[in-house]
């Protein structure tokens, strides 16, 4: 399959970011969002009026960052149908005008990326890099999938015709689609999630998590203000059963995209199934249960760092984090020494100060599960390392950055979103049994490999059913279009984010045959 960049010799850069690392960048940026901090930030849907409910901050609840209107059902339900009237207008407008608007919202989006970041620290929690990070995946989001337009929706493809006709295939729009979004990435999967099917021809409501409205508002306003129109991109806040289940639940919607836990994607799916009007398609991408493999090959400081950043940043809370690290018996003792004396070097505390590794959870129910998680570890596993908090950090939702070691992968029975660290050990000779205990998680969505055995690294590749295979690095922070990102089995449906095969499955295909 050609790549998009081939089609078009027009090559797509990813968004620069901004480097924190210099303080001419670093210290007039950080002057300018505490000048940001006292700004009160409303998210409105696009249609209809809404109720009012603040929103306020992991970092700490006391502090208000703005209001969110919450539509009704019916306010719901007329969105949907505003957007089903607008939606073939969009269709007919072709990939290549499509994609000059996303490229427009992608520029807009640099040229706010300060709000963003503000946010994204204030209402998400994210640490700063982390939020410089998401605003970079979000506008490679916008450009790659608006490349992906250009691709496949401006000429259509031409199939062979032995019998002397004339045979065509066209992508086409299916009509509304519901853009389902997280809050661990309240903007790069908000924004991604909205502009594939957008990209195909569809209209888009785009529903934020709860916790994450106001993010989601400014993406959608600056999608309004590249160009496209109100009616094809609407914004949708509020709960999961209210704005959700109106949503999933409307006979004329075409289709729904996903990002969330495995327990939302699986009452989606029986909502589907239960509503009037046809099958639709359902594009989910859910959890893990993250392996990384240790073997005695592996070098120890890269372990060390890989693990890091793997389990801890951003809180843990991403779907790509390691949960279970794996390592090989003859070197757990001196790896794990490391990997302690590295977990004492991390920073707590507000995700504001650029010093900071390690921020809040998202709120105060995730805040509690795994508090009773780790309750639960102190009697089914051993205590290995645990970072006490800072004063400073009991107004907001902190997990004091755990590692307890465990017998198996068979003793998690879910996913544990946060910064706690599972460890595993594993006799040499033994690399099958790991492989099958792995995929017995029936999650499959990243897997790291640290081993400088080409043999293993075959045989993991092999063997292992993931979606992101990570050797000798760490396993988050898959780039759009370099690494596609998805899961299988318990992990998702596909297709993969980012990647070559997806936006297409927003569309539906049209075959015309004439003969001559
Ligand atoms: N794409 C993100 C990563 O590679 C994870 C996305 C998610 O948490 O859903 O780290």
């Amino acid at each position: 399959i050609p790549l998009p960049n081939e089609i078009f010799g027009k090559s797509r850069r990813n968004s620069a970011g901004c480097d924190l690392s210099d303080p001419l960048v670093r210290e007039p940026l950080l002057e300018r969002l505490k000048a940001m901090e006292s700004r009160d930030w409303t998210a409105k849907p696009t249609l209809g009026n809404g109720e009012a409910r603040p929103v306020t901050s992991p970092v700490d609840r006391r502090i208000k960052i703005g209001t969110v209107f919450e539509p009704s059902a019916a306010e719901v339900d007329r969105m949907v149908e505003a957007a089903d009237r607008a939606q073939p207008a969009w269709d007919a407008l072709g990939g290549e005008a499509r994609a000059k608007l996303l490229d427009r919202a992608a520029d807009l989006y640099e040229e706010h990326a300060e709000e963003f970041f503000s946010l994204c620290t204030r209402e998400a929690g994210k640490t700063l890099v982390d939020a410089v990070l998401e605003v970079r995946e979000a506008v490679d989001f916008l450009r790659f999938y608006a490349n992906e337009a250009r691709r496949q929706f401006t000429t259509p493809l031409r199939l062979p015709g032995p019998t002397g006709e004339h045979n065509e295939l066209r992508l086409h729009g299916r009509g509304v689609f519901a853009a389902i979004s997280p809050w661990n990435f309240p903007l790069a999967i908000f924004t991604g999630l909205a502009s594939a099917p957008l990209a195909a021809g569809n209209a888009v409501i785009a529903k934020p998590a709860g916790q994450t409205p106001l993010i989601g508002a400014l993406a959608i306003d600056l999608m309004h203000k590249a160009g496209i129109p109100k009616a094809i991109v609407q914004l949708a806040p509020g709960s999961g059963q209210v704005v959700g289940g109106a949503l999933t639940a409307h006979p004329q919607l075409a289709g729904v995209v996903f990002t969330g836990s495995n327990a939302t994607a699986r009452s989606i799916n029986l909502t589907l199934a239960n509503r009037e009007g046809p099958i639709i398609p359902f594009i989910a991408e859910t959890g893990g249960q993250n392996a990384m493999i240790v073997d005695s090959s592996a070098l120890p400081e890269q372990v060390t760092r890989d693990v890091i950043s793997s389990a801890f940043q951003s809180a843990g809370q991403r779907c790509s984090a390691l949960r279970v690290l794996c390592v090989q018996d003859d070197v757990a003792d001196s790896m794990l020494e490391m990997i302690s004396g590295a977990m004492r070097a991390l920073t707590i505390g507000d995700p504001a100060d650029v010093r900071t590794d390690v921020g809040p959870v998202i709120d105060e129910g995730a805040k509690k599960a795994l508090d009773d998680h780790l309750g639960e570890l102190k009697t089914v596993g051993r205590l290995l390392t645990e970072i006490d908090l800072p004063a400073g950090t009991e107004h907001g939702y902190f997990v004091k950055p755990s590692m307890y070691e465990i017998k198996g992968l068979a003793d998690l029975d879910r996913e544990h979103f946060g910064p706690i660290l599972h460890v595993v050990r594993w006799k040499s000779g033994q690399l099958d049994r790991l492989i099958a205990d792995i995929n017995a998680t029936g999650y499959g969505l990243t897997l790291g490999l640290q081993s400088r055995i080409d043999t293993t690294r075959d045989y993991v590749e092999a063997n292992a059913r993931v979606g992101n295979l990570y050797v000798n690095r760490n396993q988050i922070g898959a780039v759009v279009e370099s690494q596609p990102f998805g899961g299988e089995g318990l992990s998702g449906t596909g297709p993969k984010a980012g990647g070559p095969h997806y936006v297409a499955r927003f569309a539906t295909e049209r075959v015309t045959c004439i003969d001559t």
